[in-house]
């Protein structure tokens, strides 16, 4: 029986001890910090992140889907707030009903799999073992803690920061770079009211666009949400926490109403760097590999990072079951599928933040974005809207931007040219792809 050693038990590292446990792989997962289960603090801040059907495929997959269904708070669209404090205006994801994506808390998600992992034969974890080292061709990995493990197959499933990476890089084999942005982030908490309901309507993503900053929040189920200010790095430098109240009195007046400890909030919690990790060369001959952050970290302003994790490592098992005894053909295989999509999403992540911090209340981007909900209702068979193709299908990334830039060359042409006639246009645009036959469109409830 070989054996694999998964590094981190973030998202991908415990999804992937049990898709590979199931392909018969002694399976072991090495995490630096405690086990989150043990240590999560009662009233502590909850931080979430937007489930859409990338990530809900491999949920099916594992049968981990109803556990995390009732973990969730669907939310039907973006909810716009505007400085002038005028009633906040919903922009709806899509045309049906099961087009909604899904707040859960990152915790608690990772909780579920951990359990589900545990619960697998041929899976062991093991917490507070941090991977300081690899000995790619001894097959050996040593831990901070002066401990050792042999291994068949390294997963480095270690985050954006991957030390299994740095291996991959000192070997010769991995290329990287991350390029930054320029804007940072900070979440803070939106309390709940005192009877334990939402102050906000949970069932949206709220955004605050202000052209060169936004902030966003999305709901917890225990009547909170997570809030996030994106903003330039000097806007954070010239921040203190006797000044931010002002700050947000004057960009966001409504939501500085509802957080009446911001100073505290700002200064007690962590500023964060935003970046898009490129890399190629994700393998190692036929005994390592990246998967996840690891291989394609990404800016969050498409909510796909994870979503994009964990549908990595479904392909990494599907190579893997497609190349049985030569794992070195699968590992390049997994690449050479994954590679030009995550690249796709990547961008399309890079992109949208431009979308969501002004395209949003942009008159030409409306009307782009009404006449493609409309095309699509008229060619469901034809037509489907960026956002709709990367969050509610598994169609591939790079596909999915191809089609994107089709319709909007067509978006254009239409806006532009009142006479065009729209129905020939479209005719140009190849038919959709079947979609995976695992997407179930109502398969996370929307109670
Ligand atoms: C502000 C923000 C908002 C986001 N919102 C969304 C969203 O809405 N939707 C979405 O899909 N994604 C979102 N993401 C992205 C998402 O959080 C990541 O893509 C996802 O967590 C990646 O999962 P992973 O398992 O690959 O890596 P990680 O979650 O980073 O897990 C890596 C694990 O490896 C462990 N580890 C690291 N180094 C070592 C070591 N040397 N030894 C042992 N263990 C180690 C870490 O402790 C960690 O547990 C967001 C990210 C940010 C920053």
């Amino acid at each position: 029986m070989s054996r694999a050693v998964i590094i981190g038990a973030g998202p991908a590292g415990a999804l992937l001890s049990i898709y590979l446990a199931r392909q018969g792989y002694e399976t072991v997962v090495y995490e630096r910090r405690a086990d989150l289960r043990q240590s999560r603090v009662e009233g502590g801040r909850s931080i979430n992140l937007a489930l859409a059907t990338r990530g809900i495929v491999p949920l099916i997959d594992v049968g981990a889907l109803e556990q995390v269904d009732a973990i969730t708070i669907p939310m039907r669209g973006r909810m716009i707030h505007s400085p002038d404090e005028s009633e906040p205006v919903m922009q709806p994801y899509g045309n049906h009903v099961h087009e909604v994506i899904h707040s859960v808390s990152r915790s608690e998600l990772n909780a579920i799999l951990l359990d589900l992992a545990e619960q697998t034969d041929g899976v062991q974890l093991e917490f507070n073992r941090q991977l300081a080292d690899v000995d790619l061709d001894g097959r050996r990995i040593h831990f901070a803690d002066g401990g050792t493990s042999d291994f068949d197959l390294l997963v480095g499933a270690d985050g954006a920061g991957s030390v299994v990476r740095t291996a991959l890089a000192e070997a010769g084999s991995c290329r990287h770079r991350t390029e930054w942005l320029d804007h940072d982030y900070k979440e803070l908490t939106l309390p709940s009211r005192p009877d334990g309901s939402h102050q906000l309507d949970p069932h949206a993503l709220h955004i605050w666009p202000r052209g060169d900053l936004m902030v966003i929040a999305l709901a917890n189920p225990a009547g909170d949400f997570t809030v996030t200010l994106f903003a330039p790095r000097t806007t954070f430098a010239e921040l203190t926490p006797d000044t931010v109240s002002d700050y947000f009195s004057d960009h966001f007046p409504d939501l500085a109403r509802l957080i009446p400890d911001l100073g505290q909030q700002f200064a007690d919690n962590p500023t964060g760097a935003l970046g898009t990790l490129w890399a190629d060369g994700w393998s190692h001959k036929d005994r390592a590999v990246l998967v996840g952050d690891a291989a394609h970290a990404i800016v969050p302003f498409h909510g796909q990072g994870m979503n994009a994790a964990m549908e990595s490592v479904r392909a990494l098992d599907r190579q893997l079951r497609a190349h049985p005894g030569d794992v070195e053909t699968a590992l390049h295989q997994f690449e050479a599928e994954r590679k030009p999509n995550t690249d796709a999403i990547a961008q399309m992540a890079l992109d949208n933040y431009l979308e969501m911090r002004s395209g949003v209340v942009d008159p030409n981007y409306l009307a782009k974005r009404n006449l493609a909900l409309e095309l699509e209702q008229r060619h469901p068979e034809r037509i489907r809207p960026r956002y709709n193709m990367v969050m509610f299908s598994t169609m591939p990334y790079a596909e999915a931007q191809a089609r994107a830039a089709q319709l909007n060359e067509l978006l254009d042409t239409a806006l532009n040219n009142p006479d065009a006639d729209l129905d020939m246009l479209v005719e140009a645009i190849a038919a959709l792809p079947p979609e995976d036959p695992l997407m179930d469109p109502n398969a996370l409830s929307l109670a």
